[in-house]
């Protein structure tokens, strides 16, 4: 199964990906080059699931690159950091893309990340339920620093699919 992780640069796409492969956190900012890949082997409802995770580079230069990978995903983690309004506001320009570009019947999840910045909070968790309710996807907040809900968020994307 293929999920691709979107959203704006320096959200938590790639910090998403390693708490749930590694279960490690690093306070760098590593820059995604393009799209990076890897695999995670789950268990959904007993069954051996082979999860391809593309993490890719939220940098408008790198658009017309990442977005070649839409057509052939299984599953999207949208992604935003609820400490960083424009990441939020640019959720519905994310969701446009994928719309244009991936499989209709694609399973999509909405992830505000960073939870744990709670003092930084500038998104409520009401308008991240809102939004996904509007686009009928699921919702999550999630926070790689701490690890709180990231297996749960990917787990119900996997178990969607
Ligand atoms: P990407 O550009 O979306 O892949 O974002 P990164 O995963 O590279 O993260 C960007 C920055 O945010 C890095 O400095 C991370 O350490 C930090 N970061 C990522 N996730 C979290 C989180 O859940 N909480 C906090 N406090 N910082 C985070
Ligand atoms: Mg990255």
């Amino acid at each position: 199964v293929r999920l691709l992780m979107v959203g704006d640069s320096s959200c938590g796409k790639t910090s998403l990906v390693l708490r749930f492969d590694q279960n490690v956190f690093s306070t760098k900012f590593v820059t995604t080059i393009g799209v990076d890949y890897r695999d995670k082997m789950v268990k959904v409802e007993g069954v051996p699931m082979r999860l391809q995770l593309w993490d890719t580079a939220g940098q408008e230069r790198f658009r017309s690159l990442t977005s070649n990978f839409f057509g052939r995903a299984d599953g999207f983690v949208l992604a935003y950091d609820i400490s960083n309004r424009p990441s939020f506001d640019h959720v519905v320009g994310w969701m446009r893309d994928i719309k244009q570009r991936a499989p209709p019947d694609v399973d999509i999840v909405l992830c505000g990340n960073k939870s744990d910045l709670e003092n930084d909070r500038v998104v409520s968790v009401e308008e991240g339920k809102m939004l996904a309710d509007e686009y009928n996807v699921g919702f999550f907040e999630t926070s790689a620093l701490t690890g709180n809900n990231v297996e749960d968020m990917f787990m119900s994307l996997a178990a969607e699919i």
